[in-house]
């Protein structure tokens, strides 16, 4: 039967499964590395600089500070902010753990907030809700590569005297207005993770226009010692000092060479992938079962992820069998994210239980991530479309 579906023992729309995410790895990349490979420096040298300044002038801030993974990253940003013991940073719910967890790295406590039901972003007014004696930061995600409403948070957070950290990790290449994400904030983090809109392999980038911060940040991923290997090199010197905890959060050259390489094809992929997102959002506009990512006015978001949101009540089944039946399919669908809250370790740190957040999780309960990468062809967007169409189809409410 051509309508069975996979699930139940049809023929799957696709042979092999479609992944929601991979990276795009080119001749003049491996190249790159190569030549980094047969270089002097792999750690520390100048491909990670080179990085660091074409980083900040794409996005344009002052200075970029790389690290070894988006989450070491954030972890900067928080100590760069003298963020410690007994002082909180706000966080929504709906995001992944890192954007929590560097708050706890440094001793201090991330307090969650719900988000806006259109974007998912940090909602403005529960940030001014949260925000007590004890706040020192935000954190605000741009969610899928969409811009947070940074105009209002920062107004709240100027107000409030706190540091605004931008996670930024979905959003490399996102505008707002005539604003770039990761230009908006105090700090903001970008991640190179292979599944993000450009890779190192790992890797994470600090931008941001303040002076003090950059130095801050540059110390810390190298144990806070106030100068690095190639500075003592070159001066013949080997004396430095430490007098804050620091770790090894060092990008290497050889990821560097990658992640340079990368940035050179920043606004081709990102083309694509707004191309890729328009062709879904053609094709599946209008479906009763399902709500297309809106795109606000004045918004140019990056699209790290294409989520839609299915409209449980034209529907007889939860969003869980809908996932199931489209990986049957082999189309790897995916969920972005549990909210932090009802993970394990952060419900018991925090106290929290399912209903405190309800945006966040009436979002959870209907969302899917459908595949989008820079290599995505218009026909795996169209399987992605049959497979839902199908899938849609069998579990309508009639
Ligand atoms: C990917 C991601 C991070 C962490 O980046 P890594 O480079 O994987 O450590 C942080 N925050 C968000 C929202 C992310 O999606």
């Amino acid at each position: 039967m051509r309508h069975q579906l996979a699930l139940e023992g049809g023929r799957p729309i696709r042979d092999q499964l479609l992944p929601y995410a991979r990276h795009t790895i080119e001749d003049d990349d491996v190249e790159a590395v190569v030549h980094a490979l047969r270089s002097d420096w792999l750690t520390t040298g100048p491909r990670v600089e080179e990085l660091e300044h074409a980083f900040a002038e794409r996005i344009g801030t002052r200075f970029a500070v790389a690290y070894s993974s988006g989450t070491a990253a954030l972890h900067g940003t928080v100590f760069a902010a003298r963020i410690g013991p007994g002082d909180e940073v706000v966080v929504p719910t709906f995001t992944f753990a890192a954007s929590a967890a560097c708050t706890i790295y440094q001793g201090a406590l991330p307090v969650l907030a719900d988000v806006d039901p259109i974007t998912l972003n940090l909602d403005p007014a529960e940030l001014e809700r949260r925000i007590t004696r004890r706040t020192k930061g935000v954190v605000v995600v741009h969610y899928a590569g969409t811009p947070a409403d940074m105009n209002q948070i920062r107004a709240i957070a100027q107000k409030a005297g706190i540091i605004v950290i931008e996670d930024a990790a979905h959003a490399a290449g996102a505008r707002l207005g005539d604003q770039a994400c990761g230009a908006m904030g105090d700090m903001a983090v970008f991640s190179l993770h292979p599944a993000k809109q450009l890779t190192a392999g790992e890797g994470g980038i600090v931008t941001t226009d303040d002076p003090e911060l950059a130095t801050r940040l540059r110390r810390f991923r190298n144990h806070c010692m106030h100068t690095t290997g190639r500075e003592r090199e070159a001066s013949a010197a080997y004396a430095y000092t430490i007098d804050e905890l620091g770790y090894n959060y060092r990008l290497t050259d050889i990821q560097a060479a990658l992640g340079l390489s990368q940035l050179r094809k920043l606004d081709r992929f990102l083309a694509r992938r707004r191309k890729l997102a328009a062709a879904y959002s053609e094709l599946l506009v209008g479906r009763p079962e399902l709500v297309c990512p809106a795109v606000l006015a004045g918004t140019e978001p990056a699209w790290h992820l294409y989520v839609v949101r299915l409209a449980l009540e034209q529907l007889v089944v939860d969003r869980d069998a809908v996932f199931g039946a489209l990986r049957a399919e082999n189309i790897g669908v995916n969920v972005h994210y549990i909210p932090i809250h009802l993970l394990g370790y952060y419900a018991r740190l925090l106290g929290h239980r399912p209903g405190d957040f309800p945006v966040a999780e009436n979002a959870f309960r209907r969302i899917l991530t459908l595949p989008l990468f820079e290599r995505m062809t218009r026909a795996d967007v169209d399987s992605v479309a049959a497979a839902l169409d199908k899938v849609l189809s069998r579990y309508a409410r009639h």
